[in-house]
């Protein structure tokens, strides 16, 4: 994170108490947030701060490369501090947005049929590993409940 503002600051972005602190959230925060929830985090210490504040150092941020806005959730932009391409899977139970590590072949092409790609983003849907488990914890009660009566 320090990197991220140091590298900010030789570009001779001015960082405003507000800035640094949607700066900081999004940095500590891998759950992929939104803009909203970037927002509702930061009006508790800076009750001035408007949206559009939020969403332009978000935008800033994104075009110096230091973060990646995400369109899994459909129009609801969300935002990863990870900057290096990567997919990510959006579970239906949780609603989580979770990093997926895979070996991508679109990933590090970065000249298909003569087209030079300039990024590669995977949208994965279906259920998280955590709720599986929790599915499966749940079915196998069920079944000693079946079995006891
Ligand atoms: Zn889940
Ligand atoms: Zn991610």
């Amino acid at each position: 994170m320090k990197e991220t503002i140091e590298r900010l600051k030789e570009k001779g972005v001015t960082l405003t108490p507000q800035r640094l602190a949607v700066i900081e959230f999004l940095m500590k925060n891998k759950n992929h947030p939104c803009v909203d929830e970037i927002y509702n985090v930061i009006k508790k210490k800076y009750p001035s701060i408007s949206p559009a504040t939020v969403y332009s150092t978000l935008q800033l941020l994104k075009e110096m490369g230091e973060i990646q806005e995400l369109h899994i959730r459909g129009d609801k932009a969300c935002f990863d501090p990870v900057a290096e391409r990567h997919h990510h899977l959006l579970c239906r139970v949780c609603g989580k947005t979770i990093d997926v590590k895979v070996q991508c072949p679109l990933i590090d092409n970065l000249k298909i049929a003569g087209h030079q790609v300039e990024d590669v983003q995977a949208y994965l849907y279906g259920v998280c590993v955590e709720c599986l488990k929790k599915k499966e914890k749940k079915e196998k009660k069920q079944k000693k409940k079946e079995v006891k009566k």
